[in-house]
């Protein structure tokens, strides 16, 4: 695995745990193209983040962000989490 010129896997999750791991400086890298310049993982994480806030802020705009269930439902059903009807057996021990 140390002599591969470049790792293509998609159970790469760009974690960059590799690249602060290898001992040796500048060696590993993550790029988005062969050809295109390291993407330093403070780069990485706001584009993912900026992606995921632009696509539930484009749905929450557009009206898709919702179902059927009220705000006041929401509400009334989170003030019962901890009553024996959301109890899930076997996860204390039942
Ligand atoms: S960045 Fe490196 S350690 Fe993280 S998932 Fe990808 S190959 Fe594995």
């Amino acid at each position: 695995m140390h002599t591969l010129k470049k790792v293509w896997s998609d159970e790469c999750t760009a974690c960059y745990k590799c690249v602060d791991a290898c001992p040796v400086k500048n060696t590993l890298d993550v790029r988005v193209a062969q050809n295109s310049r390291p993407l330093p993982s403070w780069i990485f994480g706001t584009l993912v983040t900026g992606v995921f806030i632009a696509l539930i802020g484009l749905a929450m705009i557009t009206g898709k962000w919702q179902n059927s269930i009220s705000s006041d439902e929401y509400k009334s059903r989170f003030k019962e989490l901890d009553t024996p009807a959301y109890e899930h057996f076997g996860a204390r021990g039942h």
